[in-house]
């Protein structure tokens, strides 16, 4: 017993806010964000790619949420059978562990998709009571089979609306609860795209949402990833033009593989500057794309820290060697 309440106040010791880390750094920080293994595998795998990287001191680690997609199975009788299978649980139980064995702060991404209004809430109690304090607060994308985003029946529809339930919980307001309750504190952040949200008419109308995002109470941003520096540069200056003046995080993924070359321009709606994609073009092998990646990472990053970026925050996606080779070479 006495073990297990000295290791919550350990972890409760370390809690800081994502704006507190920034505050009182005078250099930028170094963080990264990964993914639940697939359901059957042990947190072992996960240490594996967090392990090499725990020598460059990120004080804070995010951990990604996948909601459930639907799947035909083949049941005893031959018939196919549609049923939700959520592939990649467990970010909450992960971001318990990695405070426990790292001591760091991790940040669970929520997400409006598959949850009720309710259902978000009994999540945020949990993780309030686990000694979370930072969130980052998101619409998450539409289902693999839908065409555009469904919200869950007493869900929320956009990332704001979601934003507006936590702020509502930090002040004390719980749903359907006449009387105010024990105040959450959750540091609250917000998704930005440097490249505009696919869905989003044009890059000002996405800005505008996003401003209604940190109005709401965002109090940080992190950025989709980009390979082209002044598509971040540009973004921050339209962010302070129009009166964003919270911290935006620049979200990095170095390219690793030929897969790469399709499918993050597919998925993340982005463009490689002709400049790397000249580059790119004369690879063969996964280890060509590899070094390439590397070195363009390296070159965005350190122009990204010369200028003061507030944290370097990158996109393991499970393969930590890469970021490795980022890190050693700039921080
Ligand atoms: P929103 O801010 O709600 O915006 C969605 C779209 O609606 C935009 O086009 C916006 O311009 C528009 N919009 C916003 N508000 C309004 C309004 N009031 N009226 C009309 N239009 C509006 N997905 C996951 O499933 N799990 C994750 O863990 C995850 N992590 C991510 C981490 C980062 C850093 C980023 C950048 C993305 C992540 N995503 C994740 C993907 C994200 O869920 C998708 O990009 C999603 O499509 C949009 O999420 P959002 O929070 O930006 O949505």
């Amino acid at each position: 017993m006495d073990i297990i309440v000295l290791t919550c106040l350990f972890v409760f010791l370390l809690i800081m806010k994502v704006t507190d880390y920034i505050k009182n750094s005078k250099e930028t920080i170094f963080s990264f964000e990964i993914i639940p293994p697939l359901k059957g595998k042990g947190i072992e795998d996960i240490c594996a790619g967090i392990d090499p990287l725990m020598e460059f001191k990120p004080p804070f680690i995010n951990v990604t949420y996948h909601r459930e997609e639907y799947e035909y199975k083949k049941m005893g009788n031959g018939l196919l059978k549609k049923v939700s299978v959520k592939k990649r649980p467990g970010t909450v139980g992960i971001c318990a562990a990695l405070m426990n064995r790292y001591k760091v702060d991790a940040i669970p991404h929520i997400i409006c998709g598959g949850f009720t209004k309710e259902e978000t809430e009994s999540a945020l109690i949990d993780l309030k009571f686990l000694g979370v304090d930072n969130v980052l607060a998101l619409r998450g994308d539409p289902m693999k089979n839908e065409a555009a985003f469904v919200p869950t029946e007493g869900g929320s529809k956009y990332a704001v609306d979601l934003i507006n339930q936590i702020k509502d919980m930090n002040n004390g307001q719980y749903l359907y609860e006449e009387t105010k309750n024990s105040p959450s504190n959750f540091c609250i952040g917000a998704a930005g795209y440097p490249e505009k949200h696919f869905e989003a008419m044009n890059l000002n109308s996405d800005m505008k949402h996003l401003k209604k995002k940190v109005d709401a109470g965002a109090e940080f941003i992190v950025t989709q990833l980009f390979y082209d520096n002044e598509k971040y540069f540009s973004f921050v200056k339209k962010c302070r033009d129009i009166g964003i003046t919270v911290p935006i995080i620049p979200g990095l993924k170095p390219l690793t593989t030929l897969r790469h070359l399709s499918f993050i321009p597919k998925f993340f709606h982005v463009n490689f500057p002709e400049e790397l994609s000249n580059e790119l073009e004369k690879c063969k092998t996964n280890e060509e794309v590899q070094k390439i990646g590397v070195e363009w990472s390296i070159k965005q990053a350190k122009e990204l820290i010369k200028k003061e970026a507030p944290v370097l925050h990158f996109y393991t996606m499970g393969k930590g060697e890469a970021v490795r080779k980022i890190a050693s070479q700039v921080f």
